[in-house]
């Protein structure tokens, strides 16, 4: 999608602290981080939010949660915990229409979430 941000940055048209990257998904660090350790995962195929979601994309959400789990091994933090989020729409939250999952670690979260 040409107007969309996370678009944009999986196309390396905008720069990214990246975390890690494949032919399907890339990883950075949210630039306005809400833990010590936030960084988001995104397709780099666009689908608007989790509410898009269909079983064809089955695949590539397990890869999401594969790689999610790898990167918080190698970042310290599968002992200690983190969470994973995604917002979904207005009420949920979600500012920018790329499904994005974020992950955030370092600090106890509290829950219910605000
Ligand atoms: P949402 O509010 O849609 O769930 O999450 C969007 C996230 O993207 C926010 O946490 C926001 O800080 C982050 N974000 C917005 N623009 C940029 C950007 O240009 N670069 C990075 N790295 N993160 C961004
Ligand atoms: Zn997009």
């Amino acid at each position: 999608m040409s107007d969309c941000l996370f678009c944009k940055i999986a196309a390396g048209q905008i720069p990214s602290n990246k975390l890690y990257e494949d032919e399907q998904l890339l990883a950075f660090y949210d630039i306005d981080p809400q833990a010590p350790l936030h960084f988001l995962v995104i397709p780099k195929q666009h689908i608007t939010s989790a509410a898009a979601l269909t079983e064809e994309n089955a695949a590539l959400l397990g890869h999401v949660f594969a790689v999610i789990a790898a990167l918080c091994r190698e970042l310290g933090v599968a002992e200690s915990g983190y969470r994973v989020v995604t917002n979904v729409g207005q009420d949920g939250g979600q500012s920018v229409p790329h499904l994005h999952f974020h992950v955030l670690a370092k600090r106890s979260l509290a829950w219910p979430p605000g």
